[in-house]
């Protein structure tokens, strides 16, 4: 079966795969776009509805819904190698494991720097306030979650 996560301009780095999928249908009722149909008992994502919230990949009881990685090693061709990490990644660790420690091991791996995504929250909420105290158009949206850019 063909998968049309494919197909598009847009690069989705979900896809199904197709030999684990069992078609139960618990991604299809989760997505927020209404992206997947299943077809002959097997999930198929609509790509352009989709825009890449994850939700399905959370929802799927046997893993079929897979994630394109890159291989580790490609951040050894850059000399500046940053990692963005959502502070959740902090919190799946036992309390006993110091955040200095997590950070520590990243640069182990390879990185040159390691950044919590959320620390630029305040910088994209003060700028986009000041944005409306001096812009009047509306609606304002703000591009930080990538999800409502490509749903846009
Ligand atoms: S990533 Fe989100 S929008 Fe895309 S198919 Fe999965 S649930 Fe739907
Ligand atoms: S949740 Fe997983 S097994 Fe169920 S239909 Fe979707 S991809 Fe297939």
């Amino acid at each position: 079966m063909q998968d049309k996560n494919r197909n598009t301009d847009f690069h989705h780095a979900l896809a199904v795969d197709y030999d684990l999928c069992i078609g139960c249908t618990h991604c299809m009722t989760v997505c927020p776009t209404q992206a997947i149909r299943v077809r002959k008992g097997k999930a198929i994502i609509i790509a352009n509805r989709c825009v890449d919230c994850g939700e399905c990949y959370k929802s799927c009881p046997v893993s079929a819904i897979t994630v394109e990685q890159d291989d580790l090693d490609i951040i050894f061709r850059y000399p500046v190698r940053v990692i963005l990490i959502p502070s959740v990644l902090i919190g799946q660790f036992p309390r006993k494991i110091m955040t200095s420690s997590i950070y520590k091991a990243l640069k182990v791996i390879g990185f040159t720097h390691v950044y919590e995504v959320e620390n630029s929250v305040d910088m994209v909420v003060s700028a986009g306030r000041q944005h409306m105290q001096e812009k009047k158009e509306r609606p304002m949206i703000s591009s930080f979650c990538p999800a409502i850019v490509r749903l846009i």
